[in-house]
């Protein structure tokens, strides 16, 4: 049996809901939330995640799946301590296919998330997202910068519903006296990333594992930066356990050029691939790098994992999921 946290007072085990608990992201908090003692529960509707990420889970008594669209109604005949609410498609190519559903679960999702929280006496999270910055005139993007974001171009979807979401929160906060945390999270990577998902870190991966021409949109200087998704989860946990309302931003502030990034992958990979340039998606952001001066100072928190050790994981990961040959590539662990 496993040893759970306990609450101080009542002595009861404490108890996690993570919307979103299939996803990426979602499935590695389950993990780190399990290793710390909470039971969880998490809450997927399938859309983008998988089960896949949460199989070695299969018969672990403190763990609990329910298959489920969080813009649906929740309900829960347990106690609850925190809702982590992570749900949302989030790459740009997902939320180009499913714009609805994205618009849905940051608006009706975080609706119902909030009420549960409110209903069980939880203390609540949001995933928020650097796309709230949208393509940033101020850098690196500090959480006092309010954005540049257009609403009705293609990123609307997601860049509105995580705003709309924000505000959700923060009024679910002063009204209703729920304790909330709201994470900005900057662009993150790693194993149980879906190989097609379309963001650049397995779509540079699948090609260069490929040895296929890596596909750099635009002229390749927009930058991006970096954050391993155990840092990232870390990150997360320290500021639900912090006293901080305000907006948060956990990333990675070591900034790249995507040109530079791919060469990064080729090089690692040892691939055959040559880069080719694509036309830029509209509204693009050109630059994104995050200040973590905040979760620094309050949080004690900083990323530790370099990006060669961290993509190296990621492409064992996605190597093992595709089988591809890669050419000249050694397999290091
Ligand atoms: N990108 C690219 N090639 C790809 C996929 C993405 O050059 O095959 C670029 C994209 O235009 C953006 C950056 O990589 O400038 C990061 O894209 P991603 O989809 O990972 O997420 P974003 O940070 O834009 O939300």
């Amino acid at each position: 049996m496993a040893a759970f946290k306990r609450d101080r007072l009542s002595k009861k085990p404490l108890s996690s809901v993570v919307t979103g608990g299939a996803g990426f992201l979602g499935s590695h908090l389950v993990d780190l939330l399990l290793a710390r003692g909470h039971r969880v529960i998490a809450i997927d509707n399938l859309l983008t995640g998988s089960v896949d990420n949460i199989a070695h889970l299969a018969g672990d008594p403190g763990f609990r799946f329910i298959h489920q669209d969080v813009t649906e109604f929740l309900f829960l005949d347990t106690p609850v301590d925190y809702v982590w609410h992570l749900a949302s498609p989030a790459s740009p190519i997902d939320y180009l296919e499913i714009p609805i559903q994205t618009l849905k679960v940051g608006s009706i999702g975080t609706h119902k998330a909030l009420g549960l929280a409110k209903h069980k006496g939880a203390r609540f999270l949001l995933a928020s997202t650097s796309e709230i910055y949208g393509d940033p005139l101020v850098h690196p993007q500090r959480e006092d910068y309010w954005g540049n974001v257009n609403p009705i171009g293609p990123r609307g979807c997601y860049d509105e519903s995580k705003r709309f979401a924000e505000a959700l929160t923060m009024a679910y906060h002063r009204e209703h006296k729920v304790e909330t945390r709201i994470v900005r999270i900057f662009n993150t990577y790693g194993p149980r990333m879906r190989l097609n998902d379309g963001r650049v870190v397995p779509a540079f991966i699948g090609q260069a594992l490929a040895n296929k021409p890596i596909t750099v949109f635009g002229d390749g200087s927009q930058t991006r930066s970096f954050c391993y998704c155990a840092d990232l989860v870390e990150g997360i946990y320290r500021l639900m356990m912090s006293l901080t309302v305000e907006p948060v931003n956990i990333g990675n502030p070591k900034e790249m050029t995507m040109i530079e990034f791919a060469h990064e992958v080729i090089r690692i990979t040892q691939s055959r691939s040559k880069v080719v340039f694509k036309p830029l998606p509209q509204d693009d952001p050109r630059q994104r790098r995050p200040d973590i001066g905040r979760a620094r100072e309050l949080l004690k928190w900083k990323p530790r994992v370099p990006l060669s050790r961290g993509l190296q994981r990621t492409i064992d990961y996605l190597f093992s999921r595709t089988g591809s040959n890669c050419g000249k590539r050694k397999r290091q662990k």
